[in-house]
């Protein structure tokens, strides 16, 4: 089955999907983009995703590129056409092709790319065995809930990580405390059972997954703080985890090299992957 790419209007083959080069989203990166997780038929908290893509197109002054209705069709389309079940489906909107100006153009259509991939699960050893993380200064701007596509700040900061041979890496602000990973959004468990993670504010991406787990970990009765924390008492944290649309509710063993907890994944992390999944799961297959 040829992979199949949606952009502007037309299923093209993958491999063949292009864009111009004077679109904002390539020159300035002026574009919002979307993870939408697919696990096993299900297309994850859909509605939540479109309502946060509407929001960063918002904040840009961009229009939605098409409707709601014809963003979930198009989804659907999209994985019907590609035959995928598990992984992920990326929509990125941009202001559109107009000759090189910083100002907005006027009367431009925002561009609309869709493309799904495949992605299979993590292995269970490294979701029991946890993952490593690294901490590092936050170097990025001052509109982090805004999902740009403009990642340099998130993509350096994984690749220092990477190379240091960490799974992620944590932003620290300038107050000492951590924001959240490059790619996810940060979580200790108290040594009392309670969950931290950061309070949304203009410094963290609203994260569909956090705002489930929110959801999914009230219903299990577990104790909420949203509020920021230091990485020393991440470190002394009976647990700590990540939460992602591709990574969902990830354990970390590590930080900074000195282990969080037994060193391992903890229980309550692993509860609550296992309470998120359990949500997903009872929802029927999207086609
Ligand atoms: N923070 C950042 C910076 C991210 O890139 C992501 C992944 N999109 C997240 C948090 C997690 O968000 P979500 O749960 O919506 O995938």
């Amino acid at each position: 089955m040829p992979r199949l790419a949606y952009v502007n209007g037309r299923y093209v083959l993958h491999r063949d999907a292009l864009v111009h080069i004077d679109d904002r989203g390539y020159q300035f990166a002026d574009g919002v983009y979307e993870v939408v997780p697919l696990i096993d038929g299900r297309i994850v908290d859909e509605d939540a995703h479109i309502d946060r893509l509407e929001y960063s197109l918002d904040q840009l002054s961009i229009p939605m590129p098409v409707s709601r209705a014809a963003l979930r069709a198009l989804t659907r389309e999209l994985m019907r056409r590609n035959g995928i079940a598990s992984g992920i489906v990326y929509m990125q909107a941009t202001r559109g092709v107009a000759p090189r100006d910083h100002r907005f153009p006027n009367g431009v259509r925002p561009s609309l790319v869709m493309t799904t991939q495949r992605k299979s699960p993590l292995p269970q050893a490294q979701i029991e065995a946890g993952v490593a993380v690294v901490t590092m200064p936050d170097l990025r701007w001052r509109r982090c809930d805004i999902k740009a596509t403009a990642l340099l700040g998130n993509i350096l900061s994984k690749q220092s990580a990477v190379e240091q041979g960490a799974f992620e890496g944590w932003l620290v602000d300038d107050s000492g405390d951590v924001t959240e990973g490059t790619s996810t959004n940060a979580w200790i468990a108290t040594p009392d059972k309670r969950l931290v993670t950061r309070n949304l504010s203009n410094a963290i991406l609203s994260g569909i997954t956090r705002k489930r787990l929110i959801a999914v970990a009230a219903e299990k009765g577990f104790k909420l703080e949203e509020r920021a924390f230091t990485v020393a008492e991440a470190q002394k944290a009976a647990e700590a985890f990540i939460t992602s649309s591709t990574s969902l509710v990830l354990p970390v063993a590590s930080i900074d090299g000195k282990p969080v907890g037994s060193g391992r994944s903890g229980p309550l992390a692993l509860a609550l992957r296992q309470a998120y999944l359990d949500f997903v799961l009872a929802a029927p297959p999207a086609l």
